[in-house]
């Protein structure tokens, strides 16, 4: 009962607002927002926006005349802390908002680089629209980038650089690119690409130092310096390695927190009054066993959507089937499933032929597929996640095998 105030205007936050509005949630619905923006897509930040010409307009949700319309309350600042005994949320301009349920939806920021110079100008992360807009507007200045961690943002990132005609350094200290969250096979076919547009991929190697000219806060960078005694030229450096969620607020209330805020499988914070959804919730799932924490898109909408069917008196555990895309380049990465604790890939189609899945398994058990430019696959693997079902690895190996098949 009472209003629900949502912390974080990012994917969960404005799903959780239009879906308790669309589910005839009656009362005041206020989102908090510390960006000065609309709410709006990240995914885009990476991939569309900064290889286009098109607008921040194209990237939000909704226009204003939907705010203004389903009553939900876009308030600009900055959530700073809670008072759970009186039920009260306060924000940084000094304004209290009465709750009936708080809604954590913080999200997660970039992991710094602790190095030398990594405070100067031309070095760049990539989580915000901000972030993304001065990445556009400084690309057609720069001749030579260099790209620090090889997970989806960075390699989403050094394509499009490569793109706009960069020449393009990307360092990894792990063996492979995107090495936790994808199979090896997927790995090496995402370097070879890369490397074959012309990055160059430098992996099993850190950077140690930024090279720069000039006064530490304003100077130029001319460089990174590597762990293997290498030194890279480089007028702009973008750090893409890793992010940490946002917790801080929660820990401060007193809720329990740890690579997370910890939430059970309805979302619940331990204080029945407040939720978290979306890349700040670590979460007990038990379809998976154990606790998650995910960052995606699919993840964030399911968990509002779960959350403002339970706010709104259908109260369900999340059981939502985790997707993921990634686009690099020309080629289009998706994931259906967890693909991780797998002990063996099965490969359909042929990575030469660019279209191709790895049907990850633990022993007999489909966990999940990665999908490159095999979006059939990948909508497969969705619809039988859904339905529960498998099929044999050999099944999988087998491209006569009808996959349909399985799902009728
Ligand atoms: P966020 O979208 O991060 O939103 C959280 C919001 O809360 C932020 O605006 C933050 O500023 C705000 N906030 C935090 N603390 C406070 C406070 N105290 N007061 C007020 N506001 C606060 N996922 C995919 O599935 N596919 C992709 O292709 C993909 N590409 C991506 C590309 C980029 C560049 C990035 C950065 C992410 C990408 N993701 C992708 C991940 C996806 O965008 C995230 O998983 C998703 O945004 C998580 O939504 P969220 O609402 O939990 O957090």
């Amino acid at each position: 009962d009472g209003p629900v105030i949502i912390v974080g205007a990012g994917h969960g936050g404005y799903q959780a607002a239009a879906s308790l509005r669309q589910a005839g949630f009656s009362d005041r619905i206020c989102l908090i927002n510390d960006e000065a923006h609309l709410p709006y897509q990240r995914p885009p930040l990476s991939k569309a926006y900064i290889k286009g010409s098109a607008g921040p307009e194209s990237l939000m949700f909704r226009p204003e005349k939907f705010y203004l319309d389903q009553t939900i309350e876009l308030i600009a600042g900055r959530a700073v802390s809670i008072d759970r005994a009186r039920r009260k949320l306060l924000l940084a301009s000094g304004e209290m908002l009465p709750y009936g349920h708080l809604v954590l939806a913080t999200g997660a920021r970039n992991r710094l680089l602790d190095l030398p110079n990594a405070n100067l100008p031309d070095v760049k992360y990539l989580r915000i629209l901000d972030e993304s807009e001065a990445l556009r507007k400084i690309i057609p200045s720069k001749t030579r980038v260099v790209v620090i961690g090889a997970g989806f943002i960075g390699l989403e990132f050094a394509a499009t650089a490569r793109i706009k005609g960069l020449e393009v350094d990307v360092l990894e200290l792990a063996p492979r690119v995107m090495a936790r969250a994808v199979t090896a096979e997927v790995s090496e076919y995402f370097q070879a690409r890369h490397r074959e547009a012309g990055i160059r991929i430098h992996l099993g190697v850190q950077a140690t130092s930024i090279e720069a000219q000039g006064d530490k806060d304003t100077g130029k960078v001319t460089g990174v310096s590597l762990s293997d005694g290498r030194h890279l030229p480089a007028d702009l450096v973008v750090v893409g390695v890793g992010v940490l969620p946002n917790i801080e607020l929660a820990a401060e209330a007193g809720l329990p927190v740890a690579a997370g805020i910890i939430v059970d499988e309805y979302l619940s914070t331990s204080d029945p009054n407040i939720s978290a959804v979306g890349d700040c919730a670590l979460f007990a799932s038990p379809r998976f066993g154990g606790s998650l924490r995910l960052e995606s898109v699919q993840n964030a909408t399911d968990h509002a959507r779960c959350l403002a069917a339970r706010l709104t008196g259908d109260k369900k555990p999340y059981d939502g089937h985790p997707w993921f895309w990634s686009d690099q380049g020309d080629d289009k990465l998706q994931i259906a499933g967890l693909t991780t604790g797998y002990d063996r890939v099965v490969l359909r189609g042929d990575p030469a032929k660019k279209a191709f899945s790895a049907f990850c398994y633990h022993g007999d058990r489909l966990l999940g597929i990665e999908s490159i430019n095999r979006a059939g696959d990948h909508m497969f693997g969705r619809r039988l996640q859904a339905m529960n079902r498998s099929i044999t690895p050999e099944q999988a190996a087998d491209e006569s095998f009808d996959l349909k098949s399985a799902l009728a």
